[in-house]
């Protein structure tokens, strides 16, 4: 794939599994702070980050003593708010030993529909990028209506991109990015590049998802296809060391897949 080492404005996007331990629930906090020293000392280097995070709902419930995430929408609410403040606790004071300052942005889904509500989070995005400020933003669950709104974090992510006008979208995941087969399968190849999202990709996006995230490869790919058709580079990579994330900016073969972005 290409160095993006020009990309200014990069949202990433980190879901719970590269955040908390499967077993637990709770945070794997020396993963969690491996990859804040990345974004701060990217952001160090000149980029304005973005970051969205799941975790809220996994990290609640090990907190509030549930043995295994819950289904019911008010234990899944509840858990999401319990976590949430643990997790902007965490973000907070990680980010501030680098001496940066972070914000929280929880969103719905109308912020796309609702003209005043998307001008509003459009002109946060802009004074909090002024202020120097990392954005930090995950689902509104608490007010959710429907399942969740966005059940996944993929899908907000493409939007976040859209909304705040990023150079590139990054989403980590367990897996290196999309293969041509069954990623386990050791015959299975990693595609490198995709130029067009067709139904050949999709079909090849069933990942099943993880124990503790909600999304899978489809949901990523579905976002890339927002993401890209809104102009904005989409690159899907693995989760396992952040450090992974500076290959982007500074080689031409970090290991993951690239969606080109479609320009008019
Ligand atoms: N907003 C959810 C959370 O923070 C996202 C869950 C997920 O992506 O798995 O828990």
């Amino acid at each position: 794939m290409p160095c993006f080492a020009d990309k200014k404005r990069v949202v990433i996007k980190v879901g719970s599994s590269s955040l908390a331990y499967p077993e637990t629930g709770s945070l794997n906090i020396r993963k969690s702070r491996a990859l804040v020293e990345v974004l701060a000392d990217l952001k160090n280097s000149g980029k304005e980050i973005v970051f969205v995070t799941s975790g809220a709902q996994a990290v609640g419930a090990a907190k509030g003593g549930f043995v295994e995430k819950p289904r019911d929408m008010p234990s899944k609410q509840a858990c999401a708010a319990i976590g949430q403040s643990e997790l902007m606790k965490f973000y907070s004071e990680c980010f501030e030993q680098y001496n940066h300052k972070v914000a929280q942005l929880l969103l719905t889904r109308d912020v796309i529909s609702n003209s005043e509500r998307r001008t509003n989070v459009i002109n946060t995005f802009n004074k909090l990028f002024e202020l120097s400020v990392i954005p930090i933003i995950n689902a509104n669950d608490v007010v959710s209506i429907k399942q969740l709104d966005f059940d996944e974090n993929d899908t907000l992510s493409a939007i976040v991109a859209t909304l705040c006008d990023a150079d590139l979208l990054v989403m980590l995941t367990d897996v290196d990015g999309l293969y041509d087969g069954d990623p386990s399968d050791k015959d299975s190849k990693l595609i490198a590049e995709v130029d067009c999202i067709n139904s050949d990709i999709i079909a090849l996006a069933k990942g099943a998802g993880s124990s503790l995230g909600s999304g899978g490869m489809l949901t990523k790919i579905e976002a890339a296809k927002i993401a890209t058709e809104a102009g904005i580079d989409t690159v899907i990579i693995g989760n396992k060391d952040p450090k992974l994330l500076y290959e982007l900016f500074e080689s031409d073969n970090a290991r993951g897949t690239y969606f080109k972005a479609i320009k008019d």
